[in-house]
């Protein structure tokens, strides 16, 4: 990962913009591969009934979701080369595991209150409904947003990693931690057993406990842990059985 964004800051424009492109491209396709798996693999422990018939509107909505996805990483690449964003290389283990801890708190509550705002009626209508017109989740949904959304959560990104400055390899486990969040959060089944939910692990978000938010809109607004529905009193503690 350090020789990547060592690489990256060197390579001209054209060429980062280029692998920003595949690089979402590629993400988008593993997303969906390995979220399609998941659903055959468990597909005797559906959640929610399945998906209605795969639309264009989803289709499209996705494609500008990566395209929109590409454009955020490529705004990255040049607030890296500038400067402004500062990208670590060589950094130990334990700031590895301390850049991931710091990226996932606060990612997690600033994006739990950005959700809180997204169902604000007026903003709803604008930002957000676009997702939740689909109540019975499959992987592409995790694609399927409204484009101000998808810009909203980029903009926040980029702001968090202008402000803190992380290793390449704590930003990419990250980035890799919530790809897999958002997959498993639409899945439609849940891979994982019930004594899950009866752990340490309950606060740690699953599929069921996205399912639950699609499904009822007052709950349930956390991504990676039900820590800030458990504190602002939003978590529907049935969603997780
Ligand atoms: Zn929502
Ligand atoms: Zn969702």
């Amino acid at each position: 990962m350090d020789e990547i964004a060592r690489s990256l800051q060197e390579m001209p424009l054209q060429a980062a913009v280029v692998w920003c492109i595949g690089i979402n491209i590629g993400l988008f396709i593993l997303a969906i591969a390995f979220g399609e798996l998941f659903v055959r693999l468990f597909r005797h422990r559906r959640i929610t009934p399945p998906a209605a018939m795969l639309t264009w509107t989803e289709i499209l909505l996705s494609i500008s979701c990566v395209a929109l996805n590409s454009i955020v990483m490529i705004i990255g690449v040049v607030l890296y080369k500038a400067g402004t964003v500062e990208i670590l290389t060589n950094g130990p283990a334990w700031r590895v595991v301390l850049d991931v801890i710091v990226l996932l708190s606060v990612m997690d509550v600033a994006m739990y209150l950005l959700h809180r705002i997204a169902h604000i009626p007026g903003i709803y209508a604008v930002v957000h409904q676009t997702h939740h017109s689909y109540e019975n989740p499959r992987p592409l949904t995790l694609f399927v947003l409204n484009p101000f959304e998808v810009l909203g959560f980029g903009s926040l990104w980029l702001l968090v990693i202008s402000l803190y400055s992380s290793t390449a390899m704590g930003m990419t486990i990250y980035l890799a931690l919530n790809l897999a969040f958002g997959t498993i959060g639409h899945l439609g089944v849940e891979p994982l057993p019930r004594r899950w939910n009866q752990s340490w692990t309950w606060w740690i978000s699953t599929s069921t406990f996205h399912a639950g938010h699609h499904t009822s809109l007052e709950t349930n607004f956390g991504f990676y842990t039900l820590i800030w529905d458990y504190l602002l009193g939003t978590l529907d503690a049935e969603a997780q059985d």
